[in-house]
């Protein structure tokens, strides 16, 4: 069960894969009240394999959303902004809905497209959570910000997600997938004057890193984290080392 906090946390599974496991998901985090799940419709991967259900999971999204969670998934394309909101208001809440814009999607085009459609056609609740680019460069990561402000988005609807950066070859003894700079993402945070959450979870890449990652970033001024838990990470489709399952969220909570 969560401690009263005033912190966002999405947490959930890395993927959609199914209606069980979608609902599933609601149902444990709504019991510790966790407001926001994540269950990405779209999957980008590294390598080609499986990438998201798409469309076919909108309507178990839908579903959640009538437990009463805001529902959050990656979006590649502007016209996906459209499906998830058509779809969810046919079945459920469109203003319980959280897009983000992922590591790997650095077309700054598309980005502002993207925030431009949520602007357009979503309704006022709705939020886009910007994560930063694999490699290590503030600028750019400040140039991904003023694409999508210049959308005209408002920015109490955009938040800024830390996933750490590619290490690159470089020192790493902690294994870590994805190495965070924490004095960057609160100079980001400062100079854009946007909420900044930490992503354990693709920063870590493994059960332990996760833990690590989170006590790590409490000694700087994060807003909350998006961190994945699956009901049995280990027949998750993606991400299965760095996924917690929900005993292990329980004790991530009370560190938290
Ligand atoms: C994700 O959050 O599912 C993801 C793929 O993360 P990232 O874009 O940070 O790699
Ligand atoms: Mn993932």
């Amino acid at each position: 069960m969560l401690k009263k906090t005033n912190k966002i946390i999405i947490a959930g599974p890395c993927a959609a894969e199914s209606q069980e496991q979608v609902i599933n998901s609601a149902k444990e985090l709504k019991k510790r009240g966790i407001k926001i799940m994540r269950a990405s419709l779209w999957k980008p991967r590294t390598n080609p394999g499986f990438d998201g259900v798409g469309e076919r999971g909108i309507s178990w999204l839908a579903e959640a959303t009538k437990i009463g969670l805001i529902i959050a998934s990656e979006v590649l394309f502007p016209e996906q902004v459209n499906q998830v909101i058509k779809a969810i208001a046919k079945k459920g809440d469109p203003r319980k809905i959280l897009f983000w814009l992922g590591s790997r999607n650095q077309n700054h085009q598309i980005q502002r497209l993207i925030s431009l459609r949520i602007k357009k056609e979503a309704p006022s609740q709705v939020k886009l959570l910007i994560k930063n680019q694999p490699w290590l460069d503030e600028d750019h990561w400040l140039g991904i910000v003023c694409h999508v402000l210049s959308s005209g988005i408002s920015p109490n609807r955009v938040i800024l997600c830390h996933r750490g950066f590619s290490p690159n070859g470089g020192e790493n003894p902690h294994n870590m997938r994805n190495i965070p700079d924490y004095e960057m993402a609160m100079r980001v945070k400062k100079r854009t004057g946007l909420l900044m959450i930490i992503d354990p979870s693709h920063s870590g890449g493994s059960v332990p890193n996760v833990f690590k990652v989170v006590k790590e970033s409490r000694k700087y001024n994060f807003d909350g984290m998006m961190v994945e838990v699956h009901p049995n990470p280990e027949k998750a489709k993606t991400d299965k080392k760095q996924q917690l399952n929900f005993s292990q969220f329980d004790r991530l909570l009370k560190i938290f």
